[in-house]
């Protein structure tokens, strides 16, 4: 459940949050069909309706360190099932980026870790590596060990790769990640 604070800044949240994710969030009427569907929904406090909803009666920058913002897996079947084609997965990514951002994200865990290494992997080797981003994770938490009696069986299965990947085109990688960081800082 999530508290409602009336701010000055609620309304600056739910404009920064169509702007961001291209929605209309008058148009939810809270059918719930998106929760239902919602994976993760069962794990988190929070629910993708109660998240719309929160939005629609002008919640503060609160609802940025909604649980959900984080472990949101970003399958989109929120968005798919919505009767009023709603992409409410792009509004769940819009509260992300608004939670780093402003640096309100009051997220648990090592989400946050988890998609530095990823990033960094891909900004290296311009496609997800899975043992470099498992190194970075890992020298993060400094639970080096843990999980480790899974990795000879995944390398076995070729679920994970010794070698970084090939091929790709890491020089356009690099730049979208370089114009990226200049907009970020010019926008700072
Ligand atoms: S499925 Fe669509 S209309 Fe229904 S609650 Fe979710 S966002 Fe609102
Ligand atoms: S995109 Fe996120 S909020 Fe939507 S169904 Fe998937 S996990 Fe749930």
């Amino acid at each position: 459940m999530i508290t409602i604070k009336k701010t000055k800044t609620s309304r600056a949240l739910k404009d920064a949050v169509e702007l961001l994710s291209g929605v209309d969030l008058g148009v939810c009427f809270q059918c719930k069909k998106c929760s239902s569907g919602c994976p993760v929904a069962k794990l988190a406090k929070t629910r993708p309706s109660e998240i719309m909803r929160s939005l629609h009666l002008g919640a503060g920058d609160e609802l940025l360190a909604s649980d959900l913002v984080w472990m949101c897996a970003s399958c989109e079947t929120c968005s798919a099932r919505c009767p009023m084609g709603i992409d409410v997965a792009a509004v769940i990514d819009a509260l992300r980026k608004l939670a780093l951002a402003r640096g309100a994200s009051k997220q648990k865990g090592n989400v946050p870790l988890f998609n530095r290494a990823f990033l960094k992997t891909v900004e290296t080797f311009g496609r997800s590596y899975e043992i470099g981003m498992i190194t970075a994770y890992k020298l993060g938490t400094g639970k080096l060990m843990n999980d480790t009696e899974k990795f000879p069986a995944m390398l076995k299965k070729g679920k994970i790769a010794l070698l970084p990947p090939r091929g790709g085109d890491r020089k356009t990688v690099k730049r979208i990640f370089k114009a990226f960081k200049q907009n970020k800082r010019a926008k700072a």
